[in-house]
């Protein structure tokens, strides 16, 4: 008997080493140390055993008993130690492994010109107004300085939805209706936004497209001041070393009226493509504001003076990024578009 136990005793320990997973430990744990298993069936059967025998014999089985559990406890723990291993070699993210790139928008190019210049006037304290885009011909010519029957009004082919009520041609209107509400009160605003006109769309021309438009409106606001603002919004938008010019011009809402060139930023004033030749680049037109204009929205225009200017973010756009044809803008081709990719960011 302690033959038979000495080999059940080699036999378990070789399965217990032999055991790959904690399953297989768990067979073995159950095959041989169990109520039905060959270490139990021998301590049943030390009845047959002669009296004397039978506390040595038992002593012997339980002491076996206890050395397989502890190999069995020991291999246990191994098993259970490698399987964390596995568990957490199979759960490793291999950070070298090249990932899935996800599309990314970005803003679009007008965006990104119009967000650049509200940002510049906002830090010198200009609020951003907007107004609607379905507008009365009365803000959007009348209270502009432009009657009924006014020749200027031809200069802008307008949409008309009936006879008084238009797609603004302009983002002008917002002013005549920022002063209307302001009662009196100084202003400083821009207000960017679409605008309108009955045109053939082709590499330079659409029938729709954006305006920035400001206005400040104040005591003693003179020419001056104008000119100090643009050539500052010209610095800041094209470059330090860039140099504005104003010509005289004429637009209804402002008296006087002018243009403004800035000296190319390309070539610096020597003559390009971009300039034409002449050096120069215009970028906008500027003025007074008209006394019939500040007058209609209830200012005084002997106490009370204001200048106007307006630009194109499409034709800034053009330029600064050398786009060749406007309508490059509004067709949505990716290829387009994703060459504005975080480019300023
Ligand atoms: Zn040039």
């Amino acid at each position: 008997m302690q033959e038979q136990l000495a080999q059940l005793k080699a036999e378990v320990l070789e399965k217990i080493a032999a055991a790959q997973d904690l399953k297989q430990l768990n067979d073995v744990r159950v095959a041989y140390l169990g109520k039905k298993g060959p270490i139990t069936d021998l301590l049943k059967g030390m009845g047959k055993l002669p009296q004397e025998e039978r506390p040595k014999m038992g002593a012997l089985v339980n002491e076996t008993r206890a050395q397989v559990q502890e190999v069995l406890d020991a291999r246990k723990v191994e098993l259970e130690a490698a399987a964390l291993d596995a568990q957490l070699e199979s759960e490793t993210i291999d950070v070298t492994l090249p990932g899935r790139t996800v599309k990314v928008g970005n803003h679009h190019p007008l965006t990104r010109i119009i967000e650049e210049i509200e940002d510049l006037f906002i830090g010198m304290g200009y609020e951003v107004a907007e107004g609607p885009e379905v507008e009365k011909d009365y803000y959007n010519f009348e209270a502009l300085n432009l009657p009924k029957g006014h020749p200027a009004r031809d200069m802008q082919d307008t949409f008309y939805i009936s006879e008084e009520i238009l797609m603004r041609t302009h983002t002008s209107p917002v002013q005549a209706r920022t002063m209307e509400k302001a009662q009196g009160k100084p202003i400083r605003i821009i207000c960017p936004g679409k605008v309108f006109r009955r045109d053939n769309d082709d590499a330079t021309h659409s029938h729709q497209f954006n305006q920035i438009e400001g206005l400040v409106v104040g005591e003693d606001i003179a020419m001056s001041d104008l000119k100090g603002t643009l050539d500052l919004f010209a610095k800041k938008m094209f470059g330090e070393d860039r140099e504005i010019r104003l010509r005289p011009s004429y637009f209804p809402f402002t008296e006087p009226s002018v243009e403004m060139d800035i000296s190319c930023f390309k070539c610096g004033g020597e003559g390009c493509n971009v300039c034409k030749g002449t050096g120069w680049i215009e970028i906008l037109g500027a003025g007074m504001v008209h006394p019939n204009v500040l007058e209609m929205a209830g200012y005084d225009p002997k106490k009370v003076t204001g200048f106007a200017f307006g630009m194109g973010p499409e034709r800034i756009a053009m330029l600064k990024y050398g786009v060749d044809d406007i309508r490059h803008f509004y067709t949505n081709d990716v290829r387009f578009l994703e060459q504005f990719h975080r480019a300023e960011d």
